[in-house]
């Protein structure tokens, strides 16, 4: 099963979506493991659709924390 690392912001709230700017110009809060073509996290999270991506390759690199959960279940998927 193939995975994708997407960013949590530490502003998610969609209704100031309008006045946000472009989520690229946030500061990531946490990475998840989404499963390719999912939008919601492994440990459920619902993440925006325009959220930054990084190819699971890249798990355990970022400077920011990455969700311990999703770690938990990505690992028990990956082979
Ligand atoms: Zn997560």
């Amino acid at each position: 099963m193939r995975h994708e690392m997407r960013a949590e912001y530490a502003e998610t709230d969609e209704t100031e979506e309008a006045d946000g700017g472009p989520a690229g110009a946030w500061p990531v809060k946490t990475w998840h493991m989404v499963r390719a073509g999912e939008r919601e996290a492994m440990c459920g999270r619902v993440l925006r659709p325009d959220a930054r991506g990084l190819s699971e390759a890249e798990w355990g690199r970022t400077p920011e924390p990455f969700c311990h959960t999703c770690g938990a279940l990505y690992l028990r998927e990956s082979p």
